[in-house]
């Protein structure tokens, strides 16, 4: 992933560029937009999924002229929170003092045409889109998301869901980094649930923050070089096992997760990650009153989604409604940019 290093004073300006559309489309897309953007709260969460087209690439171009690819490198939250530091002063008359451009280009295409500008300068766009309206421009985009054996990254499925790989730092139980890269990738079928389970947390408030999704194959074995216990580490075949799969996440249909509120802040939960004392298992005793609310709003909103809880960890959750498939060994570098 490459560096964000984009000044957060710079102010942004926007561009629509497409091409292959009739001006009755394009005088039809400009009306949705600015009802999109600055119409009333109700009529922007009724409006229609903007009919703009797929097979678009979105970048992000700096004041330098360095472009930043929407959800790879940077995603659309990142741009937003630089336009909403460039503060209220910008909302007025957005012209040649804006800096940046944030630029939807139909592939080949060359006719522009400058669909935002007007919201922009009427209203500020910073400040007229609400995440809702965020997510339904996002939705209109496909997004170019990287495949590797069935494998995707879960931040191209759902860039709200954090990623905090323990074991890509030396904060877990064997205190060494087994992951070189801290990039957290899903088997996709998998990941569409983990999506689908976010969505409900989302409405109330809450996100999911990942500690730990696919495993390499490989990476299981460099686990049991650090910590060769198999209380605590499932010791690998020499060879990945050719039949009798389950979900694991050897094959990227396991995920360890916690819940965070909005200001990012874990849930109280029955124990700290990789805690193998009994007190980790879903049905202990003893928990706090808010642990236990937390830990069962997490268990029914994963099992909805098609998930099953371990019985020793609280934190662990199985993909139980895919057919279990081969375990894999694509390195997690395979899907940094
Ligand atoms: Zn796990």
């Amino acid at each position: 992933m490459p560096e964000y290093g984009l000044n957060p004073e710079y102010k942004v300006k926007v561009r629509l560029t497409m091409r292959f559309y009739s001006k009755t489309v394009l005088l039809a897309l400009l009306a949705l937009l600015l009802l999109a953007g600055c119409g009333d709260p109700a009529a922007e969460l009724e409006a229609p999924p903007l009919p703009l087209p797929t097979g678009k690439a979105v970048v992000f171009r700096d004041p330098g002229g360095k472009e930043w690819p929407l959800f790879k490198g940077v995603s659309l939250d990142q741009v937003m929170e630089i336009m909403r530091k460039a503060g209220p002063g910008s909302r007025q008359g957005a012209g040649e003092d804006w800096q940046g451009e944030l630029v939807f280009t139909a592939p080949g295409g060359k006719e522009h045409y400058d669909l935002y500008a007007g919201c922009i300068r009427h209203c500020g766009l910073a400040y007229a889109l609400d995440p809702d309206q965020i997510q339904l421009l996002r939705d209109c985009f496909e997004r170019e998301i990287l495949e590797i054996q069935g494998l995707v990254r879960i931040k191209d499925l759902d860039d709200s869901i954090i990623i905090d790989l323990k074991y890509a730092t030396a904060d877990n139980f064997t205190g060494q980094v087994i992951y070189p890269a801290a990039v957290g990738v899903i088997k996709r079928e998998t990941g569409e649930r983990l999506v689908e389970a976010n969505k409900i947390f989302r409405e109330k408030g809450l996100t999911i923050k990942v500690w730990d999704a696919y495993r390499p194959f490989s990476y299981q074995q460099r686990l049991w070089e650090a910590f060769p216990d198999p209380r605590y580490v499932i010791k690998p075949e020499s060879t990945p096992p050719a039949s009798g799969f389950r979900a694991r996440h050897n094959n990227g249909m396991s995920v360890d997760i916690t819940l965070v509120d909005e200001t990012g802040r874990e849930l109280e939960m029955p124990t700290g990650f990789d805690d193998f004392t009994e007190s980790a298992s879903p049905e202990a005793e003893g928990m706090s009153p808010e642990a236990r609310a937390n830990v069962d709003l997490l268990i029914s909103v994963m099992r909805s989604a098609g998930f099953e809880v371990a019985p020793t960890e609280w934190w662990h959750f199985n993909d139980i409604t895919g057919e279990p498939s081969p375990y894999l060994d694509v390195p997690l570098e395979a899907f940094l940019d």
